[in-house]
């Protein structure tokens, strides 16, 4: 028997409803999409949902006491909290430019942990 779910996709400012038929065999059937990345979402999002995570991280010697990070791309939901708990382990000295990698290749995912600013240091 097919299972029916709605999304709404949120891969742009469209928010198209989505309603997808998942038969027990064969092509998933995805309605409402405007156009094909609908169908990507609503594959990924029903299969291996991916978050992009966006934190901080503790700077020493900054102008502030922590510098915004982001993953360069999304990582899947189930991994968020070891990911949060690789992240919290970091320190870095400031200063800090916007783009710097603070962490490569964040648990074997190929995605990179970046700074979402610069972090002067702190005026003495
Ligand atoms: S299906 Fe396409 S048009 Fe609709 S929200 Fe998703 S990306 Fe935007």
């Amino acid at each position: 028997m097919a299972r029916q779910e709605s999304l709404i996709c949120v891969s742009c400012p469209m928010g198209c409803h989505l309603d997808i038929t998942i038969p027990d065999e064969g092509e998933w059937m995805v309605e409402g999409n405007q156009c094909k990345r609908g169908i990507t979402y609503a594959k990924t999002e029903l299969t291996n949902p991916c978050r992009v995570l966006t934190t901080t991280v503790k700077v020493t010697n900054g102008f502030l006491n922590r510098v915004p990070v982001r993953t360069t791309d999304a990582i899947p939901k189930g991994m968020l909290f070891k990911a949060m708990n690789v992240i919290n382990q970091v320190e870095l000295p400031a200063p800090v430019k916007v783009g710097d990698v603070i962490i490569k290749d964040l648990l074997a995912t190929g995605v990179d942990v970046v700074a979402s600013r610069s972090m002067s240091v702190k005026a003495s």
